[in-house]
């Protein structure tokens, strides 16, 4: 029998019937004989009705009141939770994160897990009752509460399985699976089998919002074998692992097509061609905590540069006003802004032994006629920049390209 920490998002405790549902669902795990501990999130919307009270009281809630507040979410759900369990039969506990001690470092709102007590759950477990533990919380060494950033659950139970060993961390949410590419873009998109934790951290920072990022690097570092499903649909979801665990066989080029809406291009033209100017335009941006993506440095001639970036599209219209500050001491010519840009990445670990992967996709992109404006890449990923009007063509060209379309007859 396997020991599995299950975690039930949002929307999947959502009502009172769905925590019914939910508390069926596990119970029948626990019937065949597993053991099992749950972590939940807030019922939907109820972070966010929260986070609403407290900037009706104060625009910029005090950090440690905040996760006062915002910890109730879960812990309304582990109670009626429980109550399910008990009116099924199965017999359950519920624990806050203080209770269980999931102490954390003293960073409100974003704190980091450092330890978990397992003794009150393995107790538990071993007198046959469900462990049910409020997600997005812990504890400070001074007792303060805490919480772990949005969509922190995912974290309390990615930790949860790596202090217990358990088998496999189960998250369930409410899509089936990691996807080829977004679905709502590609129509033929498909459910992954398995996908790696780099895969995993690249598609999820590239905008497959599946999973937290931080609950993907923690089961990368514990290796906790991870596996996202639907909550509310029977099916084996996707299987997030070690590299080592692929055949060479079964290993895709490439596992998935990655897209992010969310960048701006800026670029400084006519700058001097000397040492340390790209330093201190940088270092001025960064100052600023403006995260900057993508680079490019083209020369122009033999003593003046082109530098263009990318950042966040919020943080476009601050970026061009810093430069355009620096413009008359660094000699420069212009600067310019462009947010009609996207990011189209092709992910995937099978490029490290394969080569070719970065022309294919220049030629699929080509094909279409598609001009690329900057190009970067990783040991595992190829990143362009393009004119967003050709995003989804740009997708489509691309998962057709790398065999990733869902054949006819295939589910
Ligand atoms: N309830 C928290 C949120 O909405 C944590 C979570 O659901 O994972 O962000
Ligand atoms: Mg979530």
């Amino acid at each position: 029998m396997s020991l599995f920490v299950q975690k039930y998002g949002g929307t999947s405790v959502g009502t009172p019937e769905r925590i019914q549902a939910v508390a069926e669902k596990v119970a029948g795990f626990r019937a065949q004989g597993h053991d099992i501990v749950v972590a939940v999130s807030a019922m939907s919307g109820e972070t966010n009705r929260l986070i609403g009270l407290a900037k009706q009281i104060q625009s910029d809630p005090d950090a440690r009141e905040m996760d006062v507040l915002v910890s109730t979410g879960e812990q309304v759900t582990i109670a009626l939770l429980c109550m399910a369990l008990k009116s099924l039969g199965c017999d359950a506990r519920s624990y806050t994160g203080g209770q269980v001690k999931i102490l954390t470092d003293s960073t409100h709102m974003k704190a980091r897990i450092q330890d978990i007590n397992v003794d009150a759950m393995r107790a538990d477990l071993d007198a046959g009752r469900v462990v049910v533990v409020a997600g997005f919380q812990g504890v400070d060494e001074h007792g303060n509460i805490t919480t772990l950033g949005r969509g922190g659950s995912d974290t309390t139970g990615v930790a949860l399985a790596a202090a217990l060993k358990a088998d496999e961390c189960q998250i369930y949410t409410d899509v089936d699976g990691v996807y080829t590419t977004d679905p709502r873009v590609v129509e033929r998109a498909k459910r992954l089998e398995k996908i790696t934790f780099e895969e995993m951290l690249e598609m999820a920072s590239l905008g497959s919002k599946v999973l937290q990022i931080r609950a993907v690097e923690f089961a990368g570092k514990y290796n906790v074998p991870l596996r996202v499903l639907s909550a509310f649909e029977e099916g084996p979801g996707t299987l997030i692992t070690l590299d080592e665990e692929y055949t060479d066989m079964e290993q895709p080029l490439v596992s998935g097509i990655a897209f992010n809406r969310d960048e701006a291009k800026v670029s400084i033209l006519g700058i001097p061609d000397t040492p340390g100017v790209a330093s201190r335009i940088l270092s001025a941006i960064g100052d600023a905590n403006i995260e900057i993506d993508v680079i490019v440095q083209n020369i122009a001639s033999n003593t003046s540069n082109d530098l263009t970036f990318t950042v966040h599209r919020n943080d476009a219209g601050k970026a061009k006003a810093i430069l355009d500050a620096l413009k008359p001491d660094l000699g420069a010519r212009e600067v310019l802004t462009d947010s009609k840009i996207t990011k189209v990445s092709v992910v995937g670990v099978g490029m490290r032994s394969h080569a070719g992967v970065a022309s294919k996709m220049f030629d699929t992109l080509a094909t279409e006629n598609i001009n690329i404006q900057m190009i970067t890449t990783s040991e595992i990923k190829i990143s362009v920049i393009i004119d967003e009007k050709y995003l989804e063509l740009a997708v489509r060209a691309l998962h057709t390209a790398f065999d990733l379309d869902l054949a006819s007859g295939e589910i």
